[in-house]
């Protein structure tokens, strides 16, 4: 088989630890099977070369920054490589523009559009263990890029689909994808298998694992993704094609988000084109909102009620400031102190009444719901920032049967 793995910063964050990824990769080689690994740079490293940029200016030149925070993984595909050679094993660190992995010119944030795998397939045949730089690419000009943070789970994808690898397997610090974060719900239990739709909206969510590039990347290749932890070797949780049996299960996940802001603008007149002209220029700054709510009118005027990220709640609001007169609209409101709790699951799809039993359970609890939002496979709404716990805790309950298993395995 052909196996891709993807090592993240803190697996790779010592001398000692990457000697520890050189055994599994080693492991697996003499299982008998092609290997290439891709990694991400050594933890901490990566901010580090970015505050060094900032300490020259607080917008330093894109395609400088490039060059600087892709040497990163530089460091540590040598290093890895060195270690295997030192064990014996046939090994090649390679570069982003060495392989060609071709992206777009898009500085820090650039999309791979095609990977060169002549070279990559002809040394794996000869078994050579390949080692990738993660995180960068190369532009038709042939300057490096890289692909936005947390962008090496998307070369790895990439070079599995690109190659047709049988397996990409993501090994991170935790070990595999949850049904809650279990810091804030202990009981949540490991998934053995998601759909790449539940996924997306998981990882959309908040619940950081993977890059979601590199899901969508799976998802329209149809990679089998295996994320599981570098510290074990317990399986994780496998990324694959929906199937009949993932619709029986309503919720696989209930998550929350506690980076979100929420602005009113009251009093809207309800005519054509307001909200284009309220909405543009926020978009124009790169501010993405999320949730929008707009009533029914009453007196020909609504509220227009809307959640960005919080880093973004001056942007938005100077822009909700200045467009309030010109469309002839009232006061400007926000929050910071809300959250959004989602529940997903594939099963929404089949079974009537889910929403209706999530705003029971909230009900139970005293918990006012503030927004609501849905898709076909998940409903977010928003709440007081202070009940978010709360809510994912007995949606979970409500929602998400335990496994006597894994509780006492949690136990133990
Ligand atoms: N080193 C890059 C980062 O820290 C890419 C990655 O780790 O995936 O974002
Ligand atoms: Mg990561």
């Amino acid at each position: 088989m052909l196996i891709v793995q993807k090592y993240g910063g803190t697996s790779v964050g010592s001398i000692e630890r990457i000697q520890q990824v050189a055994k599994r990769v080693a492991a697996t080689c003499d299982a008998g099977h092609q290997v290439a690994v891709v990694l991400s740079a050594m933890s901490g490293e990566t901010n580090r070369l970015l505050d060094l940029a900032r300490q020259i200016s607080a917008q330093p030149d894109a395609r400088e920054s490039d060059v600087l925070v892709s040497s990163g993984e530089q460091v540590s595909i040598a290093l890895l490589a060195m270690v295997l050679k030192e064990m014996g094993y046939p090994a090649c660190s390679l570069l982003g523009h060495q392989i060609q992995i071709e992206t777009d010119d898009a500085y820090g944030r650039a999309r791979i559009k095609n990977v060169q795998t002549t070279r990559l397939l002809n040394d794996l045949k000869d078994g050579t263990i390949i080692v990738v730089a993660g995180f960068q690419g190369v532009d038709a000009r042939g300057n490096i890029t890289t692909l936005g943070r947390g962008g090496s789970d998307t070369s790895a994808v990439a070079i599995a689909a690109a190659t047709q690898a049988d397996a990409c397997e993501i090994y991170t610090d935790v070990d595999g994808v949850y049904s809650a974060d279990p810091r804030i719900y202990p009981h949540a239990h490991k998934l053995a298998r998601i759909s790449y739709d539940e996924m997306l909206e998981l990882a959309s969510l908040g619940a950081k694992v993977l890059q979601i590039r590199s899901v969508e990347l799976a998802k329209r290749y149809q990679v089998p993704v295996h994320v599981r932890s570098s510290f074990t070797t317990d399986e994780g949780t496998w990324l694959v094609q929906e199937d009949q049996s993932m619709e029986d299960v309503i919720v696989s996940g209930v998550t929350s988000d506690l980076d979100q802001a929420k602005i009113t603008l009251q009093r809207v007149p309800d005519r054509p084109g307001l909200a284009a002209k309220l909405f543009m220029p926020i978009a124009q700054d790169n501010v993405v909102v999320d949730m929008i709510i707009q009533n029914a009118s009453a007196d020909e005027k609504t509220d227009v009620t809307f959640t960005v990220p919080k880093g973004d709640v001056s942007k938005a609001l100077e822009h909700v400031k200045c467009a309030s007169p010109e469309i002839g609209a009232g006061n400007v409101v926000f929050d910071a102190e809300v959250a959004k709790v989602s529940i997903v699951g594939l099963g929404m799809r089949s079974h009537a009444g889910v929403a209706a039993r999530m705003f029971e359970v909230l009900a139970a609890e005293g918990i006012n719901i503030q927004m609501i939002s849905t898709s076909e496979i998940k409903i977010s709404i928003i709440i007081d920032a202070k009940y978010a716990e709360l809510a994912v805790r007995v949606l979970h309950d409500a929602f998400i049967p335990s496994t006597e298993l894994e509780d006492q395995a949690r136990r133990l």
